[in-house]
């Protein structure tokens, strides 16, 4: 059987949240053999995601825990807390006997359904190039017979693993074999946390590169605007409640 692709996407309450969450299903649903685990920042599940997991069609895991407010500075890295919850949901979850390959979502990206398909076959840990990230059209990661020998970046080429969270993939068994590979808040700095994580699990020579050898970009470091509000009613509000 194909390996099961599990998806971690950290999201938290905000207007576009359900657009967000919308626009990610409409491609999951597509994807066989596919496991989204949602890890809300909030000190419970809401209603509203609940609500939409439960109709959304992907086969899912719903997870919560909330990011501390001193961790909620500008500058300081995100969603730290939630991946390590679902990172430790998988290796209590999952065993030896399990074939997956794990995957950081966020909830603002584009993904390419050829993303998945080329993902799936990660032994260890891939890689491949992101659109919009590094100050750049792309960072990528540059291949030479096959095997990753540096980074084309715009910014800091000195990291490690100069890689955005959605360019990596690494095989659920890597995860459970490492049980203590997590997110660092202590000592990372902003931008290091994929190498701070990577560092953990694997070496540079050893990356898998996926995508054309790093030569295609299947997935999008997007952001949403922030919507336009300022004429809500403050008093007056609608005759119905309506979820957004
Ligand atoms: N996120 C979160 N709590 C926050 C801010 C962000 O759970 O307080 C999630 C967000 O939904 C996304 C991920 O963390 O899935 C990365 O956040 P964002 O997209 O804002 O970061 P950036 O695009 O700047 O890297
Ligand atoms: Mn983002």
């Amino acid at each position: 059987a194909l390996p099961v692709i599990y998806a971690i996407t950290p999201t938290y309450t905000r207007p576009v949240q359900k657009a967000e969450l919308t626009r990610l299903a409409h491609a999951f649903r597509q994807v066989p053999r596919f496991h989204w685990v949602v890890v809300e920042d909030a000190a419970v599940r809401t209603e509203l995601v609940a609500r939409f997991l439960a109709r959304c069609r992907v086969p899912f895991t719903h997870l919560h825990v909330f990011t501390p407010r001193r961790f909620k500075r500008t500058g300081m890295p995100r969603a730290t807390e939630q991946r390590n919850v679902a990172l430790a949901w998988l290796r209590q979850h999952r065993s030896r006997r399990d074939p997956g390959v794990v995957f950081f979502a966020d909830d603002d990206n584009t993904y390419s359904l050829e993303l998945f398909e080329e993902m799936r076959s990660t032994g260890g840990v891939s890689v491949w190039p992101v659109g919009f990230v590094g100050g750049r059209a792309y960072e990528r990661p540059l291949v030479s017979g096959g095997k990753v020998v540096g980074w084309y970046t715009g910014w800091r080429p000195d990291r490690p693993f100069a890689i955005d969270m959605a360019g990596f993939a690494v095989n659920l068994q890597v995860v459970l074999a490492n049980p203590r590979a997590l997110f660092k808040r202590r000592g990372s700095q902003p931008g290091m946390q994929e190498s701070d994580f990577l560092k953990q699990i694997t070496k540079v020579t050893e990356l898998e590169p996926k995508a054309n050898n790093c030569t295609q970009v299947l997935v999008w470091h997007t952001r949403t605007e922030k919507p336009q509000l300022a004429n809500e009613p403050k008093h007056r509000r609608d005759t119905v409640v309506i979820e957004v």
